[in-house]
């Protein structure tokens, strides 16, 4: 048994809103860390599989609407909301993923399903949500992934015609209005230069290691687009040789640096440590093409990263036996 077991979560990364920063909504996004975290370090606890903590780890965060990702996920320029999602399996390397879903409430289930009842790898909207549906998952209606801090968002960005990762947030944001139960003026990270995407990546007591992703895209994107994310080897990837990436950023940039594999390939090619790749793809390769965001990563030693190159990213980890570790900020 490998007693390094852990997890590691992101719930995205982006701009600090200085401005608007407040005590009770950075103790919000802990909490929600901290209970997710807990979550998966249960499953590692009761010698459950790295598979099996970051699908739950990353069902919690999609169920929570805090994260873009599930409830909670951005819009589209058409007003509608388009899921993605992947997971993979280090121990196998098998993998599963689906794209524009509309109304599955668990995207990342589906990509499970995929991966452990399809002979595919990939399935995308009206084929996706056939699929699940004979699978047996849960349907929504599309009102259910409606929150009032991302259509405001939704409206802003339209408001510019751009996606909202390029406009100036801060002040959008602080010309937007708040309301008892809209979380966004008073996000620790600014809600309009954030990349919201949820992941998760673990290493089990079995010495295997799992990776998990989960998004609504960026807001106001075309719809039929599809991002980083659901693409393995881009936004999510995990071979026990090497190590395990969930990622979360501008994800044209991270599917043209093949971002989460390029970790692995380092690690195996040049034969550095987990850190050092993860730094490499995140510091130095990212940003030469503008790419923003960040990772986390686990190898199956235990060991944990988890770069960024925005001012922060939603993140923490935690081993067995001890206190998750959560943060906002560098
Ligand atoms: N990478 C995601 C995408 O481009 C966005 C994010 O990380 O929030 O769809």
């Amino acid at each position: 048994m490998n007693s390094n077991a852990v997890i590691a979560i992101h719930g995205g990364a982006g701009t600090i809103l200085r401005a608007s920063m407040s005590a009770s909504a950075e103790a919000d996004y802990h909490a929600a860390l901290h209970a997710v975290l807990s979550a998966g370090q249960r499953v590692l606890a009761d010698g459950g599989s790295a598979l099996d903590a970051v699908s739950e780890a990353v069902r919690l965060l999609e169920d929570c609407p805090l994260f873009n990702a599930g409830r909670g996920a951005v819009y589209t320029a058409a007003g509608t909301h388009e899921l993605d999602a992947a997971i993979m399996d280090g121990s196998t390397l098998e993998a599963g993923a689906i794209c524009c879903v509309t109304r599955l409430r668990n995207p990342i289930l589906a990509a499970r399903r995929v991966l452990e009842r399809s002979e595919h790898v990939l399935f995308t909207g009206a084929g996706a949500e056939a699929f699940a549906a004979a699978q047996g998952l849960e349907f929504v209606e599309p009102e259910y992934f409606h929150t009032e801090a991302r259509h405001r968002q939704w409206q802003l960005a339209r408001g510019q015609d751009r996606v909202v990762l390029d406009h100036d947030g801060a002040t959008l944001a602080s010309a937007s209005s708040s309301s008892d139960d809209d979380p966004t003026p008073h996000e620790p990270i600014d809600p309009n230069r954030k990349f919201g995407t949820v992941g998760a990546v673990a290493l089990d007591q079995h010495g295997h290691v799992a990776a998990a992703t989960s998004t609504g895209g960026v807001t106001n994107k075309q719809v039929g687009r599809v991002g980083d994310t659901p693409l393995i080897g881009a936004g999510c990837y995990a071979d026990d040789a090497t190590c395990a990436v969930s990622t979360t950023g501008s994800g044209e940039m991270f599917m043209r640096m093949v971002a989460a594999y390029d970790v692995a390939a380092q690690m195996a090619y040049r034969n550095v440590s987990l850190e050092e790749a993860a730094h490499d793809v995140v510091m130095n390769r990212l940003p030469k093409i503008d790419g923003r965001g960040g990772l986390i990563a686990v190898d199956a030693r235990g060991n944990v990263t988890l770069p960024f190159n925005t001012e922060g990213m939603y993140r923490g980890f935690a081993r067995i036996g001890e206190t998750p570790v959560t943060a906002i900020y560098r």
